[in-house]
């Protein structure tokens, strides 16, 4: 039963579906973070999720803290998002055409946030690429500025010194980006003005657009300082340059229009992805719609998919935002409020060296003494306590991301019991990681 022991290390069904996957697949996942390579040890092949419960492939429970890296805010197979799915699928799972379905979704997107049109896509990876070809098309220019530890996707131009994976790996950039590719990227320390600042005064007539996340989340949790998005679209604008704030993890996570509902910014383009999609391969970007105009049909930019809009995407996706109501928010909010201070009060205890970082609803825990506000900072965490602190948990039942650089996600299925466990776990991670 649930939580009342621990599991073993090792994981036997798992184990053997990740020796088959390892022959065929490089590293044996389709998503280099899932390769447990950061903690060492089985990564565990999921094969049923409800509410904010996790089955692995050997029959454990786990509490669910990674909520596919944050789409799923209601937890797993909500039973009206599944039916949204199934009968989406019984009339056909994809057209080429365009469907009722985009627009309703569409329309949801533009009624929530900050962007006078928006195109859908099928990936947040895409969003961004779609949303720089834009910026660069729309003002002629080339360059553009982006935060160390900012992740956007594998996007060549976007690689330079970005978080999740290639924080996870440690790796700086990546072979296979050709310097022409990454050439027009200027990376910049997170949350330093002064650093863009003087990037315009040398580069201003050549740079496109600033794109940052509307709060990191992906070299751990960072909020943006006060007044530091803001900031970022005053320069560009005054440049001439697009800022693109990408909302693709915070959209529709940190409030029912994402972080524009907690902090309103004078951005150009947004981008959006994961909760949007419920799920299901969904996401988007849009602007202003002087801007968005310039992508073909309509304008010269060409962006395009196959499954852009696909159906079933998007029956998961407005099922997910129609429920996603203030309260739903409230409750995420109070839920990631009760583990992120339990979470921090157990390592306190037992002494270890911790800040706990929050923007909204999304936190993560830096295993380090001193405060974090960028990359550099955030690489000062002792990734050892980290993995021994992961290893009790998962040991304990709750499955918590397997980085040290990403984020934790909460959903509303959360319940008393899942706390329960979570509260159980805490005080054995802490003092392993002590
Ligand atoms: N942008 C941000 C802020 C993200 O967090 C991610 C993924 O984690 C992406 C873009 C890329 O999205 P996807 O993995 O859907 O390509």
């Amino acid at each position: 039963s649930v939580g009342l022991g621990p599991y073993a290390a090792d994981a036997p069904a798992s184990q053997a579906l990740f020796d088959r996957a390892q022959a065929i697949v490089p590293g044996g996942v389709n998503s280099p973070v899932r390769a447990f390579r950061a903690v060492g040890g089985t990564p565990r092949f999921m094969v049923g999720g409800e509410g904010c419960w996790l089955t692995d492939a050997d029959g454990r429970r786990y509490v669910d803290l990674v909520c596919s890296w944050g789409p799923l805010i209601l937890g797993h197979a909500h039973p009206e998002v599944i039916d949204a799915i199934t009968s989406a699928a019984a009339h056909g799972t994809s057209f080429g055409t365009p469907t009722p379905g985009e627009v309703v979704l569409g329309e949801e997107i533009v009624a929530r946030t900050p962007v006078e049109q928006v195109r859908l896509v099928n990936s947040g990876t895409e969003a961004t690429m779609s949303a720089l070809r834009l910026a660069r098309g729309y003002t002629g220019r080339a360059k553009v500025i982006k935060f160390a530890g900012c992740y956007h996707g594998h996007v060549d131009a976007l690689l330079a010194a970005a978080g999740s994976g290639l924080a996870t790996l440690a790796l700086p950039d990546t072979p296979g980006v050709t310097g022409a590719a990454a050439g027009d990227t200027i990376v910049l320390p997170y949350n330093d003005i002064a650093a863009v600042e003087a990037a315009f005064a040398e580069h201003g007539p050549s740079i496109a657009a600033v794109i940052t996340e509307a709060a990191a989340g992906n070299m751990g949790v960072v909020a943006p300082k006060d007044g530091f998005n803001g900031k970022l679209a005053e320069l560009a604008h005054r440049h001439g340059a697009l800022l693109i704030v990408d909302e693709v993890m915070t959209g529709f996570r940190v409030s029912r229009s994402g972080w524009a509902g907690l902090e309103p910014v004078d951005a150009d383009l947004w981008t959006f992805g994961k909760v949007m999609g419920g799920g299901m391969p969904a996401a988007a970007f849009g602007g202003r719609a002087s801007i968005m105009a310039a992508l073909a049909p309509a304008g010269p930019v060409y962006q395009a998919g196959t499954l852009s809009g696909n159906p079933l995407a998007c029956a998961a996706g407005l099922a997910t935002l129609r429920l996603a109501t203030t309260e739903v928010y409230t409750r995420l909010d109070a839920t990631a409020a009760t583990i992120s201070k339990l979470a921090s009060e157990a390592l306190a205890a037992a002494g270890v060296p911790h800040v706990l970082s929050t923007a909204g609803s999304m936190f993560s825990i830096f295993f380090t003494a001193s405060p974090v506000s960028n990359y550099d900072e955030a690489r000062t965490q002792d990734v050892q306590a980290f993995k021994a602190f992961f290893h009790e948990m998962l040991s304990r039942g709750v499955y918590l991301p397997p980085s040290a650089y990403e984020a934790w996600f909460v959903s509303t299925a959360i319940d008393d019991d899942a706390l329960a466990v979570i509260q159980a776990a805490l005080p054995h991670a802490a003092r392993a990681a002590a």
